[in-house]
C-alpha cells in the first residue's frame, strides 16, 4: 500500500472500530465484551495479551532492544441513557461511550495494527494499555501500577477527545493538567418538630442553608489567590413535608484543587465551618472527605515531542495550550509513576452539529479528526523509542 492509501485504510478501521464499541458499552469494572473484542483485535494483529485486574488489558509490540513506550486507551461507558439517532448508537439502554472511550480504544487499536505490522523496524517495545474503568473511582488505572506494568517503562502517552476543542486541534499541557477531584459526604442532625414550632426542634434544613453559603468564603477568604480550587455542593436533601421541621440534612460535593496544601487546608477548612455552625444551633454532624484522583501532572519532555509530533500533523497553529482543567483523570496516577503526558484531541464541529458536552446524552465525535489521533499517537511513540 502507497501512505495515501494506508492513511485511508486506517481511517475506515478506527471509525468502524469506535462504531462497533460506541454501540456496544459497559459500564467501569464490567467491561466483559469490550475487553474480550480487543483481545480479539490484538491477538488477530499477532500480539500476545494478558489480563490486568478485571477487565484490563495489557500487550507488548517488541521490536528490537531498546526503550519500552507505553501507550494508554481507558475503556468503560457511562450510565447515560443515549439521545442521538445513529445506527450505531447505544444498544445496552442507560449506558452510554459519553465520553469518547470507544474513539480511545478504536484510534490505539488502529495504532497497534499498524506498529505490528512494522514489528521488524521498531526499535524498542510499545506497551499497549487498555484500561478499565477511568470514569469509577478507585478506577482501572492503579491495577496496572500494582501488577507491575510500568517497572522499566520510560515514557507513558494518554489522549482523550473533547468536543469543546475542534476537529483539527490539539490542546497539550507541560505540566499540570487535571485537577485532585476529592468528593465530600455531610449529614447534619438536628430535633425533628411541629413546623408550627420551631422553638421546640432543631431545624437541619435551615442550618444546612446557611452552610451551603458560607462555605463559599472557603475559596474567596481561605485559599491563596494565586492556587485555584473549587468547592462545588452538588446536592442537598433534607425535609419530609411543607410542616414538618426536619431532623435531618444530608449534602454531597466535590473540591477540585492543584496544589496539596490547598486541598489539605479545604478538606480541614470544611469541617471547621460545619463544627462552628452546628455547635452554634445545638446540632451534630458526620463529615466524610473521600480524596480521588490526584492532579495530573505531565513532564515537560514528553509534552515538548507531542508538541511537535502534534505540529507536524495539524500545524503548529492548531496546537493550543489552554489553562489546565478542573477535571479529574486516573491517568494522573501513571505520571506519579513514571514520565507520562496527556493531551486533548479536539473532536468537536459546529457544521456538523457536535457540540454537545463530554458526558451529555448527545455526545458526539467528529469521526474525521480520529485520524490525527492515531497519528500523533503514532509518531511520538516512535520518536520517544528514540
Ligand atoms: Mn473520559
Amino acid at each position: 500500500m502507497n501512505s495515501m492509501a494506508k492513511i485511508e485504510d486506517d481511517n475506515s478501521y478506527v471509525i468502524k472500530m469506535r462504531r462497533h464499541f460506541h454501540e456496544h458499552p459497559e459500564l467501569s469494572f464490567e467491561e466483559v465484551e469490550t475487553s474480550r473484542r480487543i483481545r480479539e483485535e490484538l491477538e488477530s494483529f499477532g500480539l500476545s495479551v494478558k489480563a490486568v485486574g478485571k477487565t484490563g488489558l495489557v500487550a507488548d509490540i517488541k521490536g528490537t532492544s531498546g526503550k519500552t513506550v507505553a501507550l494508554r486507551a481507558d475503556i468503560d461507558a457511562l450510565p447515560v441513557t443515549e439521545e442521538n439517532k445513529d445506527p450505531y448508537a447505544s444498544k445496552n439502554r442507560g449506558v452510554m461511550h459519553a465520553c469518547g472511550h470507544d474513539a480511545h480504544i478504536a484510534m490505539l487499536l488502529a495504532v497497534a495494527r499498524r506498529l505490528s505490522r512494522e514489528r521488524e523496524k521498531l526499535h524498542g517495545t510499545v506497551r499497549l494499555i487498555f484500561q478499565a474503568a477511568e470514569e469509577r473511582p478507585p478506577g482501572g488505572a492503579v491495577d496496572f501500577i500494582h501488577e507491575g506494568y510500568l517497572r522499566n517503562v520510560d515514557a507513558i502517552i494518554g489522549q482523550h477527545v473533547i468536543s469543546t476543542i475542534p476537529a483539527g486541534f490539539v490542546a497539550t499541557y507541560p505540566t499540570v493538567a487535571m485537577a485532585n477531584a476529592d468528593e465530600f459526604r455531610i449529614k447534619i442532625h438536628g430535633r425533628g418538630g411541629h413546623g408550627s414550632e420551631p422553638d421546640k426542634a432543631i431545624d437541619a434544613l435551615v442550618i444546612a442553608s446557611y452552610f451551603v453559603n458560607i462555605l463559599q468564603s472557603i475559596v474567596s477568604r481561605m485559599t491563596p489567590a494565586f492556587k485555584p480550587a473549587v468547592v462545588t455542593v452538588g446536592t442537598l436533601n433534607s425535609g419530609y413535608r411543607y410542616n414538618i421541621i426536619a431532623a435531618h440534612a444530608d449534602l454531597t460535593g466535590t473540591v477540585r484543587t492543584f496544589d496539596q496544601g490547598v486541598r489539605n487546608k479545604i478538606r480541614t477548612e470544611i469541617e471547621r465551618l460545619l463544627s462552628g455552625l452546628c455547635t452554634s444551633y445545638g446540632a451534630t454532624y458526620e463529615y466524610e472527605f473521600v480524596e480521588g484522583y490526584p492532579a495530573l501532572v505531565n513532564n515537560p519532555e514528553i509534552t515538548a515531542v507531542i508538541d511537535k509530533v502534534a505540529s507536524e500533523v495539524v500545524g503548529r497553529d492548531h496546537v493550543m495550550h489552554p489553562d489546565p482543567a478542573m477535571g479529574g483523570e486516573d491517568f494522573s496516577y501513571f505520571t506519579k509513576e513514571i514520565p507520562g503526558s496527556f493531551y486533548f484531541l479536539g473532536t468537536g464541529n459546529e457544521t456538523k452539529n457536535i457540540t454537545s458536552p463530554n458526558h451529555s446524552p448527545t455526545f458526539s465525535v467528529d469521526e474525521d479528526a480520529l485520524k490525527y489521533g492515531i497519528e500523533i499517537m503514532y509518531r511520538s511513540a516512535l520518536q520517544l523509542l528514540g
